[in-house]
């Protein structure tokens, strides 16, 4: 055991009126009832450099079924590792976990490599908070605020990684990765957001091990890949994943249009990383683009490739051109990304009515069909995106901008339904 660094109340930043108060009562209750209670992982993190934290996570030291036993607004879930739900007015949750320790590496079973396969494939053991801060991928993300004493413990250098700025691991980056390879993705992600730099031993190590995230569950990765975009980091975050090669390794169609590395970047180089700018810009205005505006922006440079080979004149972005590729572009790419069938369905319509609109004048009567489509938002958004980004279709999307407008008299029921297909 070693004997971690305490930062007590007056030296830290965080009070106890930037917490969430459901999730204070929860630490409360936990405290009051003789066990540890600690605010855990990114709550502290945000809360210490003066963030807003999107969750707010509980460490303690009772079971599942203590906890299940002191709320009656719990429920417990996971099969893998056992936590506790408390749930709360308008659906919230906090969620609260038992300390935990890093998990073994499962035995590799015969005839595997056993250097090489670190993958963690059993989860599920019950640890001191010194474990469960060890366990933890990064260091910024292994502090706990102790509600008992209202300071902050630390056991594995994360406040000053904070202070320096720093993404380092705990523990050996290699073998961090080569347990969880989504690893890679999350130090790219958080040094993107907080505008910190990756330790030069992380990013060797991601040098080394970067092909490992093709072993990570697809809908894991795809979720990463996402919620950058989601949450209005993206660009950083796709640079870093494109510097470091991750990209390439995930989604190489794409690095090879509009990538870092590209050596013959098509059109998509420029516009890509403008799209990003852009959904970057509407988070920022408190207009977060959907997961199918994501999609579209990620397919676009690849669909426009394939577009560019069907020859002379097919390189505009007129539906049925759109039509020609759009099966063969996004099919093998959704299968790989475990896309879920109604979201790679969402996701073509989208960019077939985007190309409807860029064939369409919104004063045309048959617009109007359009318009009622369900695609239709995240279409014109995407067209929106697509003609500030490459400077193309700029007025037209501008008029459909204009017409996505909520009409101020609700179009009837009966003609939206016949519009759609
Ligand atoms: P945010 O929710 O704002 O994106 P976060 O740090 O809370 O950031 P989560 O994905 O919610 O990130 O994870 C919560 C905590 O769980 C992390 O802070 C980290 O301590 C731990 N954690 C998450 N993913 C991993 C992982 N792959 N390996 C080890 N620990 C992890
Ligand atoms: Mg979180």
């Amino acid at each position: 055991m070693t004997s971690p660094r305490i930062i007590p109340r007056a030296e830290h930043p965080i009070s106890r009126g930037y917490i969430d108060p459901d999730a204070l009562r929860v630490l409360y209750r936990l405290h009051r009832s003789g066990f540890k209670a600690y605010l855990v992982g990114g709550s502290v993190r945000d809360l210490m450099t003066g963030r807003t934290p999107k969750d707010f996570d509980i460490g303690t030291d009772a079971r599942p079924n203590e906890i299940r036993r002191l709320f009656r607004n719990s429920r417990i879930i996971g099969r893998r590792f056992r936590l506790a739900h408390i749930l709360f007015h308008g659906g919230k949750i906090v969620e609260v976990s038992t300390f935990r320790q890093r998990p073994e590496a499962v035995e590799p079973t015969e005839g595997e490599e056993v250097s090489e396969d670190l993958l963690i494939r059993d989860d599920n053991t019950f640890g001191s908070p010194e474990e469960d801060a060890n366990r933890r991928d990064f260091t910024i993300n292994g502090l706990f605020y102790d509600i008992g004493t209202f300071s902050v413990i630390d056991y594995v250098g994360g406040v000053e990684d904070l202070e320096n700025r720093t993404v380092r691991t705990i523990g050996e980056p290699e073998i961090r990765f080569r347990e969880d390879p989504v690893r890679m993705l999350r130090a790219c992600e958080f040094a993107a957001r907080l505008d910190f730099e990756m330790d030069p031993s992380l990013l060797a190590a991601l040098d080394a091990t970067r092909t490992e995230i093709l072993k990570s569950a697809a809908p894991r990765v795809t979720e990463e890949l996402l919620d950058p975009v989601r949450r209005g980091w993206g660009t950083a975050t796709y640079r870093l994943w494109s510097k470091t090669g991750l990209l390439e390794a995930l989604l190489p169609e794409l690095e090879s249009e509009a990538g870092y590395w590209a050596e013959h970047p098509g059109p998509a180089k420029s516009y890509f990383w403008r799209m990003l700018e852009n959904a970057d810009r509407r988070h920022a205005e408190g207009h977060p683009v959907s997961d199918t505006v994501i999609l579209g922006m990620l397919f676009l440079p690849l669909i426009f490739r394939a577009v560019r080979t069907k020859g002379p004149g097919a390189h505009r972005l007129e539906a049925p051109n759109l039509l020609l590729v759009l099966e063969d572009v996004i099919n093998p790419i959704a299968a790989r990304m475990s896309l879920p069938n109604h979201a790679v369905h969402q996701a073509k319509q989208s960019l077939y009515t985007m190309g409807r609109l860029a064939e369409t004048n919104p004063n045309e009567p048959r617009a109007k069909k359009l318009r009622a489509r369900t695609s239709f938002p995240d279409a014109s958004v995407l067209f929106s995106i697509y003609a500030a980004a490459s400077n193309r279709y700029r007025a037209q999307a501008g008029a459909w901008e204009e017409a996505a407008r909520p009409p101020r008299r609700p179009i009837p029921k009966q003609e939206a339904e016949d519009a759609e297909e």
